[in-house]
Order: C-alpha cells, then sequence, then structure tokens
C-alpha cells in the first residue's frame, strides 16, 4: 500500500487572532460594572425635581377641609401621600382601615394622590417613603402654635424635610373631625362638612352606638366607658 497523502490539517478556529479579538469585545469578569453618574436632584438647577410630601393626621373621619387641603398639596407636589397614624392611645370613632377606605375613594380622582398608615415618628416615616416635605393644615391662628412647635421639632429630628403650611377656603377654616363628631352625635346635619360617602359611614356608627347604648340602659346598665366618644356633649 502506498502512503496516503497526508491531508492539509483543517484550520483551526478560531485562530489566534479571533480569539484575541473576541476576548476584547466581551466585558471581562473583572472589568467594573457599568455606574452611572450619581446625580443629586436636590442639587441640580434646571432639571426637574420630583418632589414628594406626606399628609400625615388622623382623619377620623376625613373632612372636606382635609380633602381641600389634599387638592392643594396635589397641585403643588409631584406626589402626595396621605397618612394616617396609627395611633394606640387614641379612642377613634373610626378604624384605621375604615379611614383608608375612605380616604382612599375621597382621592381616587387624584392621580398623583396615595393613601397609607404608620406609626411612630412622623419624621421616621417620610424617610422610609423618600419623602421631601410634610404637609400641614392651618385653619386659624390657634393651629399655629401647635403647628410651629411639631414643625420646629421636626426640623431638629431631621433637618432635611421641611414642613409646608397651608390654608383650607375660608368655608373649611372652622372645620375639624371632632366638631364633625359632636354636630353628627348630637343629631345635627354635617351634610357640608364631609362628602357624602363619610357622611353615611358616620351616620352608620352613630345608629349603631345608639342602639348598642340603649339595650345597656334597658338591660339596666352604666352606658360603658368604651363607648363613652358618643356620649360626649361638648356643642
Ligand atoms: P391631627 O390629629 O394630626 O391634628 P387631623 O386629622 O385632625 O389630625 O388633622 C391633620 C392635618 O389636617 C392637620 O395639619 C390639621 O391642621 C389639618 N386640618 C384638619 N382640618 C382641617 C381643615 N378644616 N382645613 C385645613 N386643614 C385641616
Amino acid at each position: 500500500m502506498g502512503r496516503r497523502a497526508s491531508r492539509p490539517s483543517s484550520p483551526k478556529w478560531p485562530g489566534e487572532d479571533a480569539r484575541r479579538s473576541i476576548a476584547l469585545q466581551l466585558p471581562s469578569p473583572l472589568a467594573p460594572a457599568y455606574n452611572p453618574p450619581f446625580v443629586d436632584l436636590a442639587l441640580t438647577e434646571g432639571l426637574v425635581k420630583r418632589i414628594k410630601a406626606i399628609y400625615p393626621g388622623s382623619f377620623d373621619p376625613p373632612t372636606n377641609g382635609h380633602l381641600d387641603l389634599i387638592e392643594r398639596g396635589s397641585k403643588i407636589f409631584d406626589e402626595l401621600v396621605v397618612a394616617i397614624l396609627r395611633n394606640p392611645e387614641k379612642d377613634p370613632l373610626f378604624s384605621v382601615a375604615d379611614r383608608r377606605k375612605m380616604l382612599e375613594a375621597m382621592t381616587s380622582v387624584f392621580d398623583n394622590v396615595s393613601v397609607d398608615t404608620f406609626d411612630g415618628l412622623t419624621v421616621d416615616y417620610a424617610l422610609r417613603v423618600e419623602a421631601r416635605a410634610i404637609l400641614r393644615g392651618i385653619r386659624a391662628i390657634s393651629d399655629y402654635e401647635y403647628e410651629l412647635q411639631m414643625a420646629l421639632m421636626n426640623r431638629k429630628l431631621q433637618p432635611g424635610l421641611e414642613t409646608v403650611f397651608m390654608m383650607p377656603a375660608e368655608k373649611y377654616s372652622y372645620l375639624s373631625s371632632r366638631l364633625v363628631r359632636e354636630v353628627a352625635q348630637l343629631g345635627g346635619s354635617i351634610e357640608c362638612l364631609v362628602p357624602d360617602l363619610v357622611e353615611q359611614k358616620v351616620r352608620e356608627k352613630i345608629d349603631v352606638a345608639h342602639k348598642f347604648a340603649n339595650r345597656e340602659q334597658s338591660a339596666g346598665k352604666t352606658p360603658s366607658e368604651g363607648k363613652s366618644k358618643f356620649r360626649k356633649k361638648k356643642l
């Protein structure tokens, strides 16, 4: 047998040059990760700033005064979070869940308004949700002293957070959740003081409480302290 002519060896692929050029195109595992430049919006002039604010309070129940402030706030802040304080020390008329549902219904027309609940320090909550401002309402000079104290304390706790005060329309300047509760309890009309859905919920609550009180009375019991919020008649 004659010797077979040896086949030319098949060219290896990729060759050394090709291998080098592919290696250059692939990201090396040792290459530093891509870090986009850090831009602090708070310091950048000319760029759009997105300002998120919280509007904390009890909202027991939410009133037209609260709604007026929410509407004003939604116009100047990019995002507004209505934040219901979960305060175990208070004896509220409505549960936090009920207040949340009412506020969600009342604010559904505003694209940039949401509702949340929180406990603990307002400034801690504001930081957690990355808010830069706290919105509070001032109805009359009587609100001012307390609100000023609270705003200055919050500034001490968290200097980067601003408190912004807004005034409601004059027709709401005498309106408070406490007065709404008292007027309703005494059988007065709260029609123009709260949105319709809140009015209905307040009436339901008070009817239930009255039925409960009547049942207790006919059973010869002294009305229990726990229900005293329906019987306080300050007006
Ligand atoms: P809080 O217990 O924190 O005072 P409220 O629900 O009573 O909770 O009030 C929350 C915020 O809304 C406060 O800043 C209060 O001044 C403001 N506010 C309450 N009622 C009105 C109103 N009628 N008009 C404008 N602001 C109001």
